[in-house]
């Protein structure tokens, strides 16, 4: 379905842009990774994907708190691909602690790598869009995007923001064959949130089981974790030719959580 096309996924080392990556090498796509992690670990997962799906499958360690390496990433991916057809805005990290207490420098880093890196990326890759009138943007914020939820200050502002700037460019891009889309999941069981639950079994002061259930599927009526496969199967969806008419919109995919 998207044989030839060209994404780019932020934060594709780990989790669920590791999923939407693959989901799109398996469609044909050639893929830019990006993330932090093992160069040797990097390297192999490139390799084993580009045996798998035969498809092109480059590497950029940009680091999204950083515009100009931002920047750099979508002129490599042009240079090797010859143009991006479609960026997905995976990247994000989490912090966890009482507002009066959150490191202003927690506040700015999220804020840059949840949210400013899908501002920096899609400036950079729009010229291209607009001038071949097709694209395809892709935002993943989180049901946090649409509800609050307390110890998150920074990570519920950046994905509120995220929502905001996606619904934007839609409009402002409807025009030149291009969408905006944010992709809002509920808990999806990958690193960050392995890590969230450590962090609120310490804030809340009870075991990580009842994290588990208590706090982090507490709204999500189906009690289950969303799996990447899931997200995966949405974002190529939006990419695709049958995804020309969804824009500007936010789409929960939270087990029913945002719908409490
Ligand atoms: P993860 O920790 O498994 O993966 C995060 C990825 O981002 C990794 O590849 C990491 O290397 C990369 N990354 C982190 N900081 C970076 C930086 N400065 N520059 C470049 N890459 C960086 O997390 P995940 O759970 O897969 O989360 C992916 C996205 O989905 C995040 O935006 C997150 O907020 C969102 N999300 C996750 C959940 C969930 O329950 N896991 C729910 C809703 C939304």
């Amino acid at each position: 379905m998207l044989k030839g096309k060209s994404v780019i996924v932020t934060g594709s080392t780990s989790g669920i842009g590791l999923g939407i990556a693959r989901a799109f090498a398996a469609q044909g796509a050639n893929v830019m990774l990006n993330g932090f992690g093992d160069a040797d670990q990097i390297d192999t997962l490139r390799y084993a994907m580009e045996q798998e799906f035969g498809v092109k499958v480059r590497y950029s360690a940009a680091d999204m708190s950083q515009p100009e390496q931002i920047r750099d990433m979508a002129r490599h991916a042009e240079q090797q691909f010859g143009q991006v057809d479609v960026i997905v805005n995976n990247a994000g990290i989490q912090h966890v602690a009482p507002v009066e207490e959150f490191p202003d420098a927690k506040w700015d880093a999220i804020l840059a790598i949840n949210l400013s890196s899908a501002f920096h990326l899609i400036k950079a890759v729009v010229p291209g869009m607009k001038a071949r009138r097709h694209g395809r943007i892709i935002n993943v914020a989180s049901a946090h995007g649409l509800t609050a939820s307390p110890f998150k200050a920074a990570y519920v502002a950046a994905k509120h923001g995220m929502i905001g700037l996606s619904k934007t460019v839609a409009i402002e891009l409807a025009e030149f064959g291009i969408t905006a889309n944010t992709i809002c999941p509920g808990y999806v069981k990958t690193p960050l949130v392995e890590k969230q639950i450590a962090d609120q079994a310490r804030v809340h002061n009870i075991p990580p089981e009842q994290v588990v259930r208590n706090v982090l599927l507490k709204g999500q009526a189906r009690k289950e974790f969303v799996q990447v496969e899931e997200l995966a199967a949405l974002a190529i969806f939006l990419a695709s030719d049958m995804g020309a008419s969804m824009t500007a919109t936010a789409l929960a995919m939270d087990g029913g959580w945002t719908q409490h």
